[in-house]
C-alpha cells in the first residue's frame, strides 16, 4: 500500500559528509527502507568500498559480484548490478565491493571522470526500473567518488552527529559542494540536514542541535535520530532497523524523517 505520495519528479539524493561514523550509511539504508516499505520504488547505490550499505540491505558484495565499480568503468549498466534487498521488493541496491577502493586513482585518467555515475544513471535505466528515489551512500572522503555522487544527484543530505566535533570539517564539505555547483552541477542543492545519534541525556546534544538549527534553519529536519542500540545492531542481521525492530524508537524516527523528506519535496534551496 502506498502511504506516501510518489514524487512529481524522481529524486536523486546523495548522502555525504567526509567525516566517518556520522551516520551516512545508517541513514541511507534506513531512509531508503522507510520509503520502500511505504510503497515507493527506491534504489540505493553503495559508493563506499567498505560496502556497509550493501551489508545492511542483505546484498552480497564480495569481490567479483557485479558492482558499482564495473559500472563506473563503463563495463556494465545499473540494471546489471542492481539486486533486490532483503528489506522490500521495492528496494534495490547496487553493491560496492572492495574493488572500488582503487577507483579513486583509476578514475583520475578517465574521460569525464566526474560524471561517470551521472552517465550510468542516465540512458533511461531509472525509468525502466520505475525508480522514485535514488540514495547514494558516499565514502568518508571528498574524493572523486563523492564528486561523482554530487554530480549525479539533485540533492545532498548531510547527516550530522550530535557530538562535540560535529561542525568541524563542515565548512570544507560546504565549499566542496559549492565547487561542484559552480563547475559541474548547477542544479545541486543541499536539501536536508539530518541530526543523528542524539542522546537526550547530554547537554552537548542539545547544544549541537541548536547550533545546527541556527546555522541551517529549515534545512534541518524536525525529526532527530536518537542514539539507539537497535539501529546499530540491525546491519549485523543484514537488516535495517525498520524490519529488525519495527516498533523501536529508532525505527519510528527513520519513518518520521523519511516522511518529512517525502512531504517537503525537493524544492528547498541551499542555505
Ligand atoms: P558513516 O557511514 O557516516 O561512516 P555509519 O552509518 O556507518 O556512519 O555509523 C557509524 C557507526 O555508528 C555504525 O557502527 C552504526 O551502526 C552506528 N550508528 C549509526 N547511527 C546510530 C544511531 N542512531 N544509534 C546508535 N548507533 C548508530
Ligand atoms: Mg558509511
Amino acid at each position: 500500500t502506498i502511504q506516501l505520495p510518489r514524487p512529481e519528479r524522481r529524486r536523486i539524493l546523495t548522502v555525504a559528509n567526509q567525516k566517518g561514523g556520522v551516520g551516512k550509511t545508517t541513514s541511507t539504508v534506513n531512509l531508503a527502507a522507510a520509503l520502500a516499505l511505504q510503497g515507493l520504488n527506491v534504489l540505493v547505490i553503495d559508493l563506499d568500498p567498505q560496502g556497509n550499505a550493501s551489508t545492511a540491505l542483505g546484498v552480497e558484495h564480495r569481490s567479483n559480484v557485479p558492482s558499482i565499480y564495473e559500472i563506473l568503468l563503463g563495463e556494465i549498466g545499473i540494471a546489471d548490478a542492481a539486486v533486490e534487498s532483503t528489506q522490500s521488493e521495492n528496494l534495490h541496491c547496487v553493491p560496492a565491493t572492495i574493488d572500488l577502493a582503487g577507483s579513486e586513482i583509476e578514475l583520475v585518467t578517465m574521460v569525464a571522470r566526474e560524471a561517470r555515475l551521472k552517465e550510468a544513471l542516465g540512458s533511461g535505466v531509472l525509468d525502466q526500473l520505475d525508480v522514485d528515489y535514488v540514495f547514494i551512500d558516499c565514502p568518508p572522503s571528498l574524493g572523486l567518488l563523492t564528486v561523482n555522487a554530487m554530480v549525479a544527484a539533485d540533492e545532498v543530505v548531510i547527516p550530522i552527529q550530535c557530538e562535540y566535533y560535529a561542525l568541524e570539517g563542515l565548512g570544507q564539505l560546504l565549499s566542496n559542494i559549492e565547487l561542484v555547483q559552480s563547475h559541474l552541477n548547477p542544479a545541486l542543492t543541499i536539501s536536508t540536514i539530518l541530526l543523528t545519534m542524539y542522546d537526550g541525556r547530554t547537554k552537548l546534544a542539545d547544544q549541537v542541535t541548536s547550533e545546527v538549527r541556527g546555522h541551517f534553519g529549515e534545512l534541518a529536519l524536525r525529526t532527530v535520530i536518537p542514539r539507539s542500540v537497535k539501529i546499530s545492531e540491525a546491519p549485523g542481521f543484514g537488516q535495517t532497523v525498520l524490519t529488525y525492530d519495527p516498533g523501536s524508537r529508532g525505527s519510528m524516527s527513520y519513518l518520521d524523517a523519511a516522511r518529512e523528506i517525502a512531504e517537503r519535496g525537493s524544492e528547498r534551496k541551499t542555505a
